[in-house]
C-alpha cells in the first residue's frame, strides 16, 4: 500500500488498510462535516513518543462541539488505539491522523441520525515542506483568498470543510511558484498559513496573531510561545499584524504539527531579513527539535511514551 502501513483503527476495530472504507453517501463527504487532528510521534532518546498528544485529543473533542457531534469513544480509547497502532506497525516516528465525521443515514444537511464514524491512521511522514525548507526557509505568497471569519465558521475547530480554503490558498501559491501561502483574515490582517500558524520577529520581539484573528489555536504555536519565553524572548501572542509588517519583519516562520518550525525567507517578491533563516528562528527551531527528540529532559510533561 501507498502509506507503508497495513492497519487502520476504525470505529473501535483494527482493520486492514484496504478494508478501511466508507459509503459514498456519507454526510461528511458531501458537507465537510468531519473534525480531525494531525499530531506526531517522534523517534526520541527514550523511544517513540507522542508530542502533546493529550492536547490534540482535547482539541478533537472541542472541534466536534459546534457541530453537536458525539464521538462514540473516550479520549482514553482514542489514545489506547493510537499507541497500539504505532506499536503493532513497529513505527519509530510517524504522523497521526484521527478523524471523526458524520457517516451515512440520510443526505439532508441536518445530520439527523447519521452515525459518527471515527478512524485513526498513522504513517511515516518526514518534513512537511521538505528538509531543505527547515534549513533554508521557504518562499511564500500572500493569497488572494481570505480566511473564513470566525463569525462565518468556527476557525478554532479543526473541521474538514475548512480545508477547501486551505487548498485554494496553497494551490494558488504553488501555481505561482511559491511553496506555501499566507492567508489574511477578513479584516485584511495576517491570519495564518493553510496548515500553519505564523510568527514574526522584529527587534528581537516575537509576535503571533491572537486567537481573535480567525486562526486555529495551534499546539505547535503554543509550544513555541512557551519555548521562546523560556529562552528569554518577549512574545506577543495577541498581535494584530498588517500585511505591510510582513515585508519589514526581521524574520518570519511557520509552525505546525506537520510543518514543525519552518523559516520563511521571502514573501511575494520581498526578501525577509537577509533572505535566509534568521538567528531567532534558528535558535527556536533548534530548541524545538532538541525538545521533540528528547535530547533535553525539559518539557517532559509534553510527551506520551509508547
Ligand atoms: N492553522 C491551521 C489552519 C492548521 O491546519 C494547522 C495544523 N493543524 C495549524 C494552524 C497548526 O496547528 P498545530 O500546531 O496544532 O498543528
Amino acid at each position: 500500500d501507498e502509506m507503508d502501513v497495513d492497519t487502520i483503527w476504525m470505529d473501535g476495530e483494527f482493520v486492514d488498510w484496504e478494508d478501511a472504507q466508507i459509503h459514498v453517501l456519507s454526510h461528511g463527504l458531501h458537507y465537510g462535516t468531519g473534525v480531525f487532528e494531525g499530531a506526531r510521534c517522534y523517534d526520541t532518546e527514550e523511544g517513540p513518543a507522542l508530542f502533546r498528544w493529550d492536547e490534540h485529543v482535547e482539541r478533537l473533542f472541542q472541534s466536534a462541539k459546534p457541530y453537536e457531534m458525539e464521538i462514540d469513544h473516550t479520549p482514553e480509547e482514542i489514545t489506547e488505539a493510537t499507541l497500539e497502532l504505532i506499536e503493532r506497525q513497529n513505527l519509530e516516528s510517524c504522523y497521526i491522523r484521527p478523524i471523526a465525521f458524520y457517516g451515512y443515514d440520510s443526505l439532508g444537511v441536518a445530520p439527523g441520525d447519521c452515525p459518527t464514524r471515527t478512524a485513526i491512521a498513522v504513517w511515516p511522514w518526514g518534513a512537511y515542506l521538505g528538509e531543505d525548507a527547515l534549513e533554508n526557509g521557504i518562499e511564500v505568497m500572500v493569497s488572494s483568498w481570505r480566511k473564513h471569519a470566525s463569525s462565518q465558521i468556527p476557525t478554532n475547530a479543526k473541521t474538514t470543510g475548512l480545508y477547501v480554503n486551505s487548498l485554494l490558498a496553497g494551490e494558488e501559491a504553488r501555481r505561482n511558484g511559491y511553496a506555501e501561502a499566507i492567508v489574511l483574515n477578513k479584516e485584511g490582517n495576517v491570519a495564518e498559513g493553510p496548515g500553519e500558524n505564523i510568527f514574526l520577529v522584529r527587534d528581537d520581539v516575537i509576535y503571533t496573531p491572537g486567537l481573535s484573528e480567525s486562526i486555529l489555536d495551534g499546539i505547535t504555536r503554543d509550544s513555541v510561545i512557551e519555548i521562546a519565553r523560556d529562552l528569554g524572548y518577549t512574545v506577543n501572542d495577541t498581535a494584530s499584524l498588517s500585511r505591510g509588517e510582513l515585508n519589514t519583519a526581521d524574520e518570519l516562520f511557520f509552525t505546525g504539527s506537520a510543518a514543525e518550525v519552518t523559516p520563511i525567507r521571502k514573501v511575494d517578491n520581498v526578501e525577509i531579513g537577509n533572505g535566509s533563516r534568521g538567528p531567532v528562528t534558528e535558535e527556536i527551531q533548534q530548541k524545538f527539535f532538541e525538545v521533540v527528540e528528547r535530547r533535553t529532559d525539559e518539557y517532559d510533561e509534553w510527551f506520551t511514551y509508547i
